[in-house]
Order: structure tokens, then C-alpha cells, then sequence
């Protein structure tokens, strides 16, 4: 342990930390109250602190409270020590934040003891710390995974109704444009019957890694929508620079040369994309836009597939 002895009679101080060093442990001397809170606070690391009632300007007294005022999510173990026994005194020291009273001349057997018992009570802090740390970490874990689709490592269903709702909000406060893709693989029920079921989810993740790649911006978001489907978001983006993003997006999936064979569309696992944007209508729901976006879907396939349609709200000239 790291023991921070603040003592102002030199004679007590290396006693004191004679013992402590008998007992293995590391001593950081002060002189007073002034001193004892400086180095406390800089170390940052100071396991148990000997702290002398009667010092020279701060005492005991109130550099106990000011430790304590500073490191409230904190606790180190505070021995106090003074001449004095009587109970009020005694009993200011412990409402002060004192965790124990040893009154002077200090017997070495009972400050051994107490530092004995500090020891324990530091080990056991130490784990708890750890074990916070490690709980922490195993959280974000979680939070992540619970926000990722396991198959295709994209973000799932979920999160895309948690962001959807965000941004919505986003675009009718600021008038700002906000884009949607849905996408649906073509003839995907041919391609599991043809390949087989595990083809089938090999090729969902190549899809969506490629769908992935076209996107850089940190607001953009790629999520699995359902089955074979998946849905961009992309805030602050206006129709058109989707739609040319929604191009790039069917070039990257043919471009991986999937072979599918009994596909009607390409030679190749292809993909049928609906846009759609919104600029901040008021009266705009969130489903009103997933509609649009998938009516250019369900043109997109109508028209032969493997292409991007257009679904527009509310955009005088477009309509
Ligand atoms: P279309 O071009 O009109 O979209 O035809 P399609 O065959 O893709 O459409 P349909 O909705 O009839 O079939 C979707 C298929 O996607 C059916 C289902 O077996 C498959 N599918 C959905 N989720 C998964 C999955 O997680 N893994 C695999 N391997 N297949 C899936
Ligand atoms: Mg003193
Ligand atoms: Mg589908
Ligand atoms: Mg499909």
C-alpha cells in the first residue's frame, strides 16, 4: 500500500513511518494538513492516510474533510491520530470522516493492527474496482450486440427504429432533407432453393458488407430490415444524391459476381431498390415514408429488378 503519513512533529512522523515500512509498506510524508491534501490529490493513488489531529494551519480536522469533499465517489481509510481521548473530541474526528481514532503515544502493536485491517478492506476494494471495470466492459458489450444484426454484423431492425425516429424529428425541426433505401435481394427464395439455405446466408453477408461500403458518413445507417431485405438511412441527404447512391449500391452487388442461375434478372445476385425523401413536411409519418420507399420497390421489381425507383413525399414538381 501507498501510506500517506501527515504528522507535523518530525519525531512522531518517522516513527510512524518507520512502522509502516516495517509492515511493507510504501510511506509519502506531511508535514500538515495543507501538505497531506496536495499529495493525496496528486498521487491519485494513496491507499491509507495517518492523519495527525493538531498540525500547524489546516489540521486534522479539516484536511479529513476536505479529502473526503473531494473524493466523494472515492474512499480511502483515514486513521487519525491524536493525544487527546476524550469522547467528544473522539467523536468529532469520526464525524469529521475519520475510520479510526488511535490516540498518542502510538502503540506499534494497534497501528499494526490497524494497518493490518486496512490492508484487507484496499485488497477488497481493489477487486471491486476490478470487477466494476470488467462489468463495464462485458455492458458495452452488450449494448452493442443488442443494436447489431448477428448474421450480416449490420445494424438491426431495432436500431433503424430507434434512429428512424430521431431523425424524423431531426428533419421536420430543421427542414432538412432525409433519405430512405430499401432494398430487396432478387429472387432470394430461387437462390436458397438452387444453392441452399447456408449459400443463402453467406451470400446475405457478402450483400450486405457491399450495400456497406457505398456509405462513409457517421450518420449514415445500414440496417437488416427483415429477411433478405435492408434499409439505408441517410439524414441530410437530398433525393438526388440518394438515388445516385442507390446506383452505386446495385453496381456493388453485381459487381461480387454471385452466380445465380435461376435468377430473372442477372446472371449474377442482384438487388431492387426503392427511394424515397422527405424535406421536412410536417404531416409526413415515418410510415408515410417506409410506404413510398416501398412502392419504388415494388416497382423497381415490376419493372424487371436489379434497378433503383423513385418514391417522392411531398415535393411540389416531382409529384
Ligand atoms: P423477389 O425478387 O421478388 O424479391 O423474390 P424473392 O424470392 O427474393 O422474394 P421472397 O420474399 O418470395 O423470398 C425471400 C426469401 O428470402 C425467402 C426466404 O427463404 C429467404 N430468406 C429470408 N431470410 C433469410 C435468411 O436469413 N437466410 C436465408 N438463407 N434466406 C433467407
Ligand atoms: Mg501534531
Ligand atoms: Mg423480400
Ligand atoms: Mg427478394
Amino acid at each position: 500500500m501507498k501510506v500517506l503519513v501527515a504528522e507535523d512533529t518530525r519525531s512522531i512522523r518517522m516513527i510512524v513511518g518507520a512502522t509502516v515500512t516495517e509492515a511493507g509498506h510504501q510511506v509519502v510524508e506531511a508535514c500538515n494538513g495543507d501538505e497531506a491534501i496536495r499529495l493525496y490529490k496528486e498521487m491519485n493513488d494513496i491507499d491509507l492516510i495517518l492523519m495527525d489531529a493538531e498540525m500547524p494551519g489546516i489540521d486534522g480536522f479539516e484536511a479529513t474533510r476536505a479529502i473526503r469533499d473531494y473524493s466523494e465517489d472515492d474512499w480511502v481509510p483515514i486513521v487519525f491520530l491524536s493525544a487527546h481521548n476524550e469522547d467528544d473530541y473522539v467523536q468529532r474526528a469520526l464525524d469529521t470522516g475519520a475510520d479510526v481514532y488511535l490516540q498518542k503515544p502510538i502503540n506499534s502493536v494497534q497501528l499494526l493492527g490497524q494497518i493490518r485491517a486496512m490492508e484487507r478492506i484496499a485488497a477488497m476494494k481493489a477487486r471491486l474496482s476490478e470487477i466494476n471495470h470488467e462489468l463495464q466492459q462485458v455492458n458495452s458489450v452488450l449494448e452493442s450486440m443488442a443494436k447489431i444484426d448477428g448474421l450480416t454484423q449490420v445494424s438491426n431492425r431495432r436500431s433503424f427504429d430507434e434512429r428512424i425516429e430521431i431523425e424524423l424529428a431531426r428533419c421536420k425541426r430543421n427542414q432538412s432533407p432525409l433519405s430512405i433505401i430499401l432494398c430487396d435481394i432478387d429472387c432470394f427464395k430461387q437462390y436458397n432453393d438452387t444453392y441452399g439455405h447456408l449459400a443463402g446466408d453467406n451470400c446475405l453477408k457478402k450483400v450486405a458488407k457491399a450495400i456497406e461500403r457505398n456509405f462513409g458518413r457517421a450518420t449514415d445507417l445500414v440496417a437488416r430490415y427483415g429477411g433478405e431485405e435492408f434499409v439505408v438511412l441517410l439524414p441530410d441527404t437530398p433525393v438526388e444524391d440518394a438515388f445516385k447512391k442507390a446506383e452505386s449500391m446495385l453496381t456493388a452487388v453485381t459487381d461480387l459476381k454471385i452466380p445465380h442461375r435461376k435468377s430473372v434478372a442477372h446472371d449474377f445476385v442482384s438487388i431492387s431498390l426503392g427511394v424515397a425523401c422527405m424535406y421536412g413536411e410536417k404531416d409526413t409519418s415515418r410510415t408515410d415514408l417506409i410506404s413510398k420507399a416501398d412502392e419504388a420497390l415494388y416497382q423497381a421489381k415490376e419493372n424487371g429488378r436489379n434497378q433503383a425507383q423513385l418514391g417522392l413525399i411531398g415535393i411540389k414538381g416531382y409529384e
